[in-house]
């Protein structure tokens, strides 16, 4: 529920609405409404019930919001959001981010030939995995804290921030010590306690939608976090389970322009993990640009055939930067007043 406050009403009259609804047991936060001071009220509103907030001091209305997520709506906030991940922004609708390095963080070796290889070729976020959720408990399952501390040994020689997946509400003080952003996997979209714990944390998330979740389940996951308190959250999309074995999951590139018309939040796309097969990533990744994606994330490997994990998938850096310069292009059509500001 929004409620939306009159011009000329005071910092004392929003207080007494604040200390009313959370006096019910439910959060506000406090939001700019192009000059107008808007409170957003989140938790169960039935304890509100009693509470008629539309006779308080000040208040010029209160919207009902018409979809369960109310943070993670467009009623919250008409215009994109940006994300701030280390020294770069992810996001507003005019620029195209592509985050790209290994599946899994192997040797420092390696990791360091990817990130400067990505980076020269035009990713602005080195991804790379510490810990790695994996179907057989008998695979490689990253480095852990060895693999975090590669990665900011990585990230600080190269100059790139860094994105890692975090599995584990143990794990999110090291992760957010070591890395620039939070990546909430597939299969933990739905670890609602992991969700509140990096919400908590206040640093930047990527949270990929599950296999099998609605964009209503996925937006309601955003929601998670971004009820802590925590708005730095970029979304994406990485296929949902399909029926047809040709590629690994079901890129729903349709979510894209879904989660454009009901969020605000940025919205990624990872076309590795969504066909599996090297050959299909570049056609997928210029197709999420098409289709609106704030950028994508792919994985490269400098020594594909060396690869512990996904090396099925990988891209080396060579194709890699042709993919980056395919994009380029391609955004600067779709984006021309974005691509004159760049130049
Ligand atoms: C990953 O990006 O490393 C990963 C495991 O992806 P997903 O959770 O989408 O399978
Ligand atoms: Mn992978």
């Amino acid at each position: 529920m929004l409620v939306v406050f009159k011009p000329g009403a005071s910092a004392d009259d929003r207080a007494k609405l604040v200390a009313a609804v959370r006096a019910a047991g439910c959060q506000t936060r406090e939001v700019d409404g192009n000059g107008r001071a808007i409170v957003a009220v989140v938790g169960d509103l039935e304890t509100l019930r009693d509470t008629p907030l539309d006779v308080f001091a000040g208040v010029a209305s209160v919207i009902r919001l018409t979809k369960p997520y109310s943070l993670a709506g467009k009623e919250f906030r008409a215009d994109r959001s940006v994300v701030r991940v280390g020294d770069v922004m992810v996001g507003g609708g005019d620029r195209f981010t592509l985050v790209a390095g290994p599946c899994a963080v192997e040797s420092y070796e390696t990791l360091l030939e990817t990130a400067r290889a990505v980076k020269a070729a035009g990713a602005s976020i080195l991804r790379g995995g510490a810990y790695k959720p994996r179907t057989s408990p008998y695979a490689f399952r990253g480095l852990g804290l060895e693999g975090l501390r590669m990665l900011r040994e990585a990230s600080r020689a190269v100059g790139i921030p860094t994105v890692s997946e975090v599995t584990d509400p143990r794990h999110v003080e090291a992760c957010v010590s070591n890395v620039d952003m939070l990546q909430i996997g597939t299969r933990n979209m739905s670890n609602f306690d992991l969700l509140v714990e990096v919400g908590k944390s206040g640093h930047p998330v990527m949270l990929k939608r599950g296999r099998d979740a609605t964009v209503e389940d996925w937006l309601l996951a955003a929601e998670y976090v971004l009820s802590q308190g925590n708005m730095k959250v970029v979304l994406c999309e990485r296929g949902v389970r399909g029926f047809d074995p040709a590629t690994r999951n079901l890129l729903d590139l349709a979510a894209v322009a879904v989660v454009r018309a009901r969020s605000h939040l940025p919205v990624m796309v990872d076309p590795s993990h969504a066909t599996g097969v090297a050959a299909y990533v570049a056609p997928m990744a210029r197709a999420a640009c098409a289709a609106g994606a704030d950028g994508v994330m792919v994985e490269v490997h400098c020594r594909r055939e060396e690869a512990r994990c996904d090396a099925a998938q990988a891209l080396s850096p060579e194709d890699f930067a042709e993919l980056a310069g395919d994009l380029r292009l391609l955004h600067g059509v779709l984006h021309p007043a974005a691509a004159a500001k760049a130049h």
